[in-house]
């Protein structure tokens, strides 16, 4: 992480963290683009990129290494999801979605529970998800429908209900999933869960369904699953927590993720200023390259400034994190300019490529498609305004 100093803060970087950035770019520059557009085209995740990246130590990056992750801070793993989304964020959000579904352990779990289940993502080249969004709850959690009975032995609880939109659903080992144990208390009914989805053969287990990849605009590569239990049973001792601790679980560790996002974001927005520019000085009209206009500097400008803007917030919420510090504002003003600025950045690099930028022969309208989740996914751009007029209004202190 970024060093503090006895003046303040430092940005440059670690000889560690300078290492892990160039071996995540070098990764994606040899792994990733090679694959993005094909991926994309098909709507696939190439696995086999993802073994690869297990292999390199490029997947688990928060998991700590006592547990056989990485053991990375939060602005290490922004260093490298900057560079993997740079590549193709489709790519790079199933590659990291495993942070997602380990930081409610992380954050919960109890010894036992940690072991076995970050355990089982670093020992073997295995996937979770996490299970928040509902068909009727999405930005308002509270709304939550899925239910978790506790049987009258006190042994297991019953799981029935459905979530949507899960990253990595379909290629999950153990899903984190919030049910609501008490319907009436609203989010502070809602409790988390450890919930085994395969049986040892592969098959989906008891009660559980999962329906077949998304045809989305972006992030193609991706797979994002609607899911269903029909009374599934998870054993007491998947409880993530106490019953009613579950929307605080989620709300950690979405702070603990949207810096994650927010590098994501400024990886995208920096390939599309790349391809701008190169693009820009190349293209001849009215006799000259085009990035000899003012109108066209002006963007390219914008971008570039925005670009710094973004990392800058991102490294703050993630540095914030990594001191132990209350980190709610800051991701969120990062994933919010982050998201926001990745989208108008790689509009307007389709403006500069004009007419080839909307076709699929260049990279950016992919990178437009892309960016586009940015703003919905882990809590939508207008959801990161609430946070952060509550948190300057109201704040929890
Ligand atoms: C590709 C993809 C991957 C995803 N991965 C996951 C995952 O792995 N796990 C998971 O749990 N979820 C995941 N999600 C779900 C995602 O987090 C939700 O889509 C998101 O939180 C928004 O919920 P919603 O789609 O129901 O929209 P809604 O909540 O219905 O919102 C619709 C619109 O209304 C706006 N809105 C809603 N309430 C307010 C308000 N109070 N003030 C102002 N505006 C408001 C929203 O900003 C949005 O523009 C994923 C979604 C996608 C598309």
């Amino acid at each position: 992480m970024a060093v503090a100093t006895s003046t303040g803060v430092s940005f440059e970087l670690t000889d560690d963290q300078k290492e892990y950035r160039t071996l995540a770019h070098d990764f994606a520059e040899g792994e990733i683009r090679p694959v993005a557009a094909e991926a994309d085209q098909q709507s696939k995740l190439p696995i086999e990129v993802l073994r690869k990246g297990w292999d390199t130590g490029l997947m688990n990056l928060h998991v700590p290494e006592q547990y056989g992750g990485a053991g990375l801070g939060s602005l290490d793993g922004v260093l490298v999801m900057e560079e993997l989304a740079w590549g193709c964020s489709g790519i790079a959000t199933s590659m990291e979605a495993n942070g997602l579904g380990a930081a409610p352990v992380i954050i919960a779990g109890t010894e036992a529970q940690k072991e076995k289940y970050l355990g089982m993502l670093t020992e073997d080249f295995k996937f979770s998800a996490f299970g928040l969004t509902e068909p009727g709850a999405g930005s308002d959690v509270s709304g939550i429908q899925t239910t978790a009975t506790l049987s009258e032995d006190g042994t297991h609880y019953v799981i029935n209900g459905s979530k949507t939109f899960i990253t990595n659903a379909e290629i999950a080992d153990w899903i984190t999933i919030f049910a609501m144990t008490d319907k009436s208390a609203g989010h502070r009914g809602l409790t988390a869960f450890i919930m085994d989805v395969k049986k040892p053969d592969g098959s989906p287990a008891d009660g559980f369904t999962c329906e077949g990849h998304m045809d989305k605009l972006g992030q193609r590569a991706s797979p994002t699953n609607a899911i269903a239990f029909m009374d599934m049973k998870i054993p007491v001792e998947n409880r993530l927590g106490e019953e009613g601790e579950g929307f605080k679980i989620a709300m950690k560790t979405l702070d603990a993720t949207r810096p994650g996002v927010g590098g994501m974001a400024t990886g995208v927005a920096r390939a599309a200023l790349e391809y701008a520019m190169a693009y820009a000085v190349e293209r001849v009209q009215f006799g000259m390259p085009i990035a000899m206009n003012q109108g066209v500097n002006f963007l390219i400008a914008d971008m570039a400034t925005n670009i710094e803007a973004a990392r800058l917030l991102t490294w703050q919420g993630a540095w914030l994190h990594d001191q132990g510090k209350r980190a709610t504002l800051q991701s969120s003003h990062a994933k919010r300019f982050a998201a926001d600025s990745c989208m108008s950045a790689t509009t307007d690099a389709v403006q500069i490529f004009g007419g080839y930028g909307y076709t699929k022969e260049y990279p950016v309208e992919k990178l437009m498609r892309d960016a586009k989740i940015f703003q919905i996914y882990e809590g939508t751009s207008q959801i990161q305004r609430l946070v952060i007029a509550k948190e300057l209004m109201m704040p929890r202190g």
